[in-house]
């Protein structure tokens, strides 16, 4: 019974914050733990517009998987994406990052793999306004922010200068809210006095939505708060405003009243919308459980997948109680599924609660000094609010290391406006390599190929 109980095998699928936190509730618990992830390291998500905007670094909001999880014992590590479950023989297909496959069994299974941005159907606007989900889109939006201004300074026609300097953002969600109000930021003081063309300061910044409010999620009150910020920040928001169209020179957007309109905009930034990667829809297949509209999967109230007591669901990807996308959802959900696996290897039989969120509040910072905050009944915003955005921030962040360097970075930025994390590639590969071709021999033997031939 002890070898059996000993050998129980539990694979994680990815390690975000449910993982993680799944993995944390497993520490004690005489199973193996195979965590899967289709990337190397754990993605602080709720920095990444920081990292696109240049003031963290990539590798303060990302931390080496295998560096998190070297404490925990019978823990293994694998970089793989799973894309299938075969639930009657239990095991869970995923491919290497070189492209062979893997097998992967298992007595329980967490499947916390997260959501990915959705452009709503419209895929083909993606290669023109990145995302904002992954430590890519971060970099690709870092590198297109920057570039923009520097195009702005070698464009010599005045109408191509100004596209260069318009940013238009979709989606005034929280993501949405505070890269416009980081763009801003950049414009008016980071690249103060850097230029010598065109005035950083004069970006225009707009910001598109098809509902009716900015942070809707956050109610009347800090929703209205936070319209004023933007409106006093110089963000052109435009509410009610649908994108039909996107492409390298800018969007077109169909208004309440069915009018559209052309903004002519070089850089666009995609932050609306989510659905379910597509390893949701194969183990719905599998599984026979019931997906929402984004494709997300319905869990129990214990949170496995009606029929299969095996198989736990957590974080954004699951369905329940209309619970929102957080990180701290993710957390508890990981941990409650941790828990349930360690409690049912203990031989406890006691019949399990069923998962309850304790709803710690959500934050969203729109600049300096500047931030909303929300938990059940109690709101704050301006100071206020940006004091405990930056507390919350500092104790969620995995790791001393990247603490320091976060509050170090945020110092910087908030005394001075300066950022440190402005680089980016320019995807050109400057250094590919040209065979090489020996010099001919010098035709007059006193004549070296280091030295310029003597006059005769
Ligand atoms: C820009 C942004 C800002 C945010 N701001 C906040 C905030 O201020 N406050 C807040 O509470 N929440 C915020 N969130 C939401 C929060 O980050 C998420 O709720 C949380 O990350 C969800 O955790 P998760 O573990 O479910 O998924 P994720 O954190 O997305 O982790 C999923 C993991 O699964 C891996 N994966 C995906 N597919 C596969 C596969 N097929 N095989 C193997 N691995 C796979 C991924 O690489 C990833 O590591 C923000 C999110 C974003 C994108």
């Amino acid at each position: 019974m002890d070898d059996h109980v000993r050998h129980r095998r539990v694979v994680i699928l990815g390690g975000g914050f449910a993982g993680l936190f799944a993995v944390r509730a497993l520490r004690s618990a005489p199973v193996e733990v195979t965590v899967v992830d289709r990337c190397a390291h754990h993605l602080f998500q709720p920095l990444l517009y920081q990292c696109a905007s240049g003031i963290l670094s990539e590798g303060q909001i990302a931390q080496p998987l295998r560096a998190v999880l070297r404490r925990h014992p019978r823990v293994r590590c694998l970089m793989a994406t799973a894309e299938d479950v075969d639930v009657t023989a239990r095991v869970v297909h995923a491919t290497r990052p070189d492209g062979g496959s893997l097998a992967l069994p298992y007595d329980d299974l967490i499947v916390g793999v997260g959501v990915r941005q959705s452009y709503f159907g419209h895929d083909e606007f993606a290669p023109f306004a990145p995302g904002m989900k992954t430590l890519d889109d971060a970099l690709a939006v870092r590198a297109k922010i920057y570039r923009a201004f520097e195009m702005a300074e070698a464009s010599t026609d005045p109408a191509e200068r100004a596209q260069w300097l318009t940013f238009a953002l979709v989606g005034a969600g929280p993501t949405g809210v505070e890269l416009a109000g980081q763009i801003r930021e950049i414009a008016g003081r980071t690249l103060r006095r850097e230029f010598a063309a065109v005035d950083p300061g004069l970006a225009r910044v707009l910001l598109f939505d098809g509902s009716d409010a900015v942070l809707a999620s956050f109610g009347p009150a800090l929703s209205d708060r936070a319209a004023r910020t933007l409106d006093d920040l110089g963000i052109e928001v435009h509410l009610r405003s649908v994108v039909t169209r996107v492409d390298d020179r800018g969007l077109t957007v169909r208004r309440e009243d069915g009018g559209t309109e052309r903004v002519e905009a070089r850089t666009v930034l995609w932050t609306a919308g989510v659905e379910a990667p597509p390893l949701a829809t194969a183990l719905a297949r599998a599984t026979g459980a019931e997906q929402d509209r984004a494709g997300r999967i319905h869990v129990e109230p214990d949170l496995t997948i009606a029929g299969h007591p095996e198989i736990r669901v957590v974080g954004d990807l699951m369905v329940l109680d209309r619970l929102p996308g957080l990180a701290e959802v993710a957390m508890q959900s990981g941990a409650y599924a941790g828990r349930r696996i360690r409690h049912a290897v203990e031989g406890r039989t006691r019949t399990p609660r069923p998962f309850r969120y304790l709803d710690l509040g959500s934050a969203a910072y729109i600049s300096r000094g500047r931030a909303v905050v929300k938990r059940g009944r109690f709101h704050a915003s301006g100071l206020i609010g940006w004091l405990i955005w930056l507390f919350v921030h500092i104790v969620f962040l995995t790791g001393f290391r990247s603490r320091a360097g976060a509050l170090l970075s945020w110092a910087v930025v908030f005394a001075s406006g300066s950022r440190r994390e402005r680089a980016f590639t320019t995807g050109a590969p400057h250094t590919t390599a040209v065979p090489f071709t020996p010099p001919s021999p010098p035709a007059d033997p006193a004549v070296t190929p280091h030295e310029p031939p003597r006059p005769a």
